[in-house]
């Protein structure tokens, strides 16, 4: 391998790893996250709870009678994981069983 060859391979070693210590902070981990308080200021705002069915239905702006967060257009991450992001609360999990009168049906 030449000098200017070399040279190369090394810098290109070095981009490649420095990309792998980038990737995993890139998006949010659900399991990173720290799971957002009921008596978080926001939650509160918002009415968030983790269980929905605390809710009483007849509260809800929206009248669709099955509403958390696992259904709901905001919700982020992977189907089944208990604790997931949200939209609407940044840096922090919702419960998938959770409710907040955000909630919106899925497009
Ligand atoms: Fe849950 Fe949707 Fe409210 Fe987020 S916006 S907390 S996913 S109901």
């Amino acid at each position: 391998m030449s000098k200017i060859a070399r040279r190369k391979f090394i810098q290109l070693s070095a981009v490649a790893a420095a990309g792998c210590l980038v990737q995993p902070g890139r998006e949010a981990r659900a399991q990173d996250l720290p799971q957002l308080a009921e008596d978080d200021p926001l939650a509160m705002a918002m009415k968030y709870v983790h269980d929905a069915s605390t809710v009483d239905p007849s509260t809800r702006a929206n009248p669709a009678a099955e509403q958390n967060c696992a259904n709901c257009a905001l919700i982020q991450g992977n189907d089944g994981d208990e604790w997931r992001p949200c939209q609407i609360f940044p840096g922090k999990a919702v419960n998938a069983n959770g409710w907040c009168s955000v909630w919106a049906p899925k497009g």
